[in-house]
């Protein structure tokens, strides 16, 4: 028997093995031990979560009054933080990263999701719309109806209130799959919502691989939405696949975010916002500054400074409070991020800090230094393509039309910073910049009323805020007449 047991598929209300029986093992990658089974769904559990989800969007979850779906959204809310503790540890032995961050970070994120949304329930109006001739128009904002939601392993439980939390509060009913390496946050999320009250199929959990279950999810002509967070080259196929039935979808992408200092900006401000931006999360988020673009100016005494201060971070066991680096995530992971800092020294690239994996003293995880290189141009592999771990590539530049120009070389949108105490200058880049979030002075910061999304190919839509109840919704217009 593993830590935490053998967990099933939520759907219909009820906790259900996969049909056939079989299951997947969740790895601690700090570990490598297995903590738990989970069920490997196939596309008939998929119909079920269907078939349930839409009973309830026709049923009582449609019927139910925007103010009482909205009360139950809070609820969940509420729960999430009585559990927080247990929460944050599931989040964390599934996915590696420092209980700092789950527990005072990421869950209090997801509940807060939860109760911002709860909030909109009840206030999302339709409009009259001034037509000509004796006519009266009006709109109705109506929920889509089936909408599932499939998220990455990064942000297991936090991507998924993003998706979920919006979709309820617009009176959709929701499927949820989780990454395979990281259910169990997700399948705690199916528990509290049963606790909660809920009715049956309002939300279904479904754990499985996103080759048999999301591409039967993607396919499958009841459901009316996906909102995926993931791959870039996994969102393309959605997007293929989805055309089919011409669900609506949004894709929320990968990235390769310039995080640009200058030589004006309060340089040890800067230093943190450029190891808060790549070693937060292991490096393994969306919107890591992955890309520090540095003046010319500055650039020796400020990548010295960088990699020193590198260094002195070193990986710790997740669960302990003062860690501040986790463990990367799965071992494919790590293969691959140790794959891409070979490829940037046989570039030419020049490694400053870390570049190896690593160990606590248990002989076991999948841990990994916090990397830096130098001298990077933007041609090289490391410079253009998401790596989704702790490995900063540093280039330089010479003025602001050029900081510019680089920061916009990428295919990708997602964030992006500038450090500078000039305040025409932070204002007229963040203008330039191509890139759906841009920090001044500051990275990684989030917030519920803020919207999160992509530009290029970082993905289309928008979460959180009040934009994301636009991607939930449709407009009905209705036209009377009155003459
Ligand atoms: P992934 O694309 O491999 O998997 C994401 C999810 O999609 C998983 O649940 C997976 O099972 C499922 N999936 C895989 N193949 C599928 C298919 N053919 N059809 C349907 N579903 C399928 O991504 P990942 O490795 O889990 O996550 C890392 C990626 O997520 C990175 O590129 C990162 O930048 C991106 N990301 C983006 C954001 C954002 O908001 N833009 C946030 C976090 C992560």
């Amino acid at each position: 028997m593993t830590e935490l047991g053998r967990k099933q598929l939520l759907i219909n209300g009820e906790w259900r093995d996969a049909t056939g029986g079989r299951t997947m093992p969740v790895i601690n990658p700090a570990t490598e031990a297995v903590i738990a089974e989970v069920a490997s769904a196939t596309p008939e559990d998929v119909d079920a979560a269907v078939a349930a989800a839409r009973a309830a969007f026709n049923g009582p979850w449609g019927k139910m009054s925007a103010r009482e779906r909205g009360r139950l959204i809070w609820k969940l809310g509420e729960r999430i933080m009585e559990r927080v503790d247990e929460i944050a540890r599931l989040e964390t032995l599934h996915n590696g990263k420092p209980i700092t961050e789950s527990r005072h970070v990421e869950i209090p994120a997801a509940a807060e999701c939860f109760q911002y949304f709860a909030g909109w329930a009840d206030k999302i109006h339709g409009e009259t719309v001034p037509v000509k001739g004796p006519q009266l128009v009006y709109t109705r904002r109506e929920p889509l109806g089936v909408v599932a939601a499939i998220v990455p392993w990064n942000f297991p439980l936090l991507l998924a209130s993003w998706k979920v939390a919006p979709a309820l509060a617009t009176g959709n009913t929701v499927i949820l799959k989780p990454a395979s390496q990281t259910p169990l946050t997700a399948i705690a999320l199916g528990e509290l919502a049963v606790d909660v009250g809920f009715p049956p199929g309002v939300i279904n959990i479904i754990t499985g691989s996103g080759a048999t279950v999301g591409q039967a999810i993607v396919e499958h002509p009841g459901i009316d939405k996906v909102a995926f967070t993931g791959d870039t080259s996994t969102g393309k196929g959605i997007m293929r696949s989805a055309a089919d039935t011409l669900k609506h979808i949004t894709l929320e992408l990968g990235g390769k975010s310039p995080n640009i200092v200058f030589a004006d900006a309060d340089l040890d401000a800067a230093l943190r916002g450029a190891t808060v931006g790549i070693f937060y999360g292991k490096g393994e988020v969306c919107a890591a500054g992955s890309r520090l673009l540095v003046d010319r100016a500055i650039k020796d005494e400020f990548i010295d400074k960088l990699a020193a201060r590198t260094k002195k971070m070193v990986a710790g066991d997740p669960l302990d409070p003062k860690t501040r680096l986790g463990a990367i995530a799965s071992k494919s992971q790590l293969e691959r991020v140790l794959k891409y800092v070979d490829i940037a020294k046989s570039e030419g690239g020049v490694l400053v800090a870390g570049g190896h994996r690593t160990d606590i003293g248990t002989g076991k995880g999948y841990f990994m230094q916090p990397t830096v290189f130098a001298d990077v141009t933007p041609d090289m592999t490391i410079a253009r393509e998401e790596i989704f771990g702790p490995v900063l590539a540093t280039i330089e530049f010479a003025d602001v039309e050029e900081a510019i120009a680089r920061a916009n070389d990428s295919v990708y949108g997602l964030a992006a910073a500038v450090w500078t105490r000039d305040v025409k200058k932070a204002h007229y880049v963040a203008s330039k910049l191509q890139a759906g979030t841009v920090w001044i002075n500051t990275y990684n910061v989030y917030d519920t009323a803020a919207a999160f999304g992509g530009y290029k190919q970082s993905g289309f839509g928008r979460e959180m805020s009040v934009h994301a109840l636009d991607y939930y919704t449709q407009v009905k217009t209705v036209w009377v007449d009155l003459s």
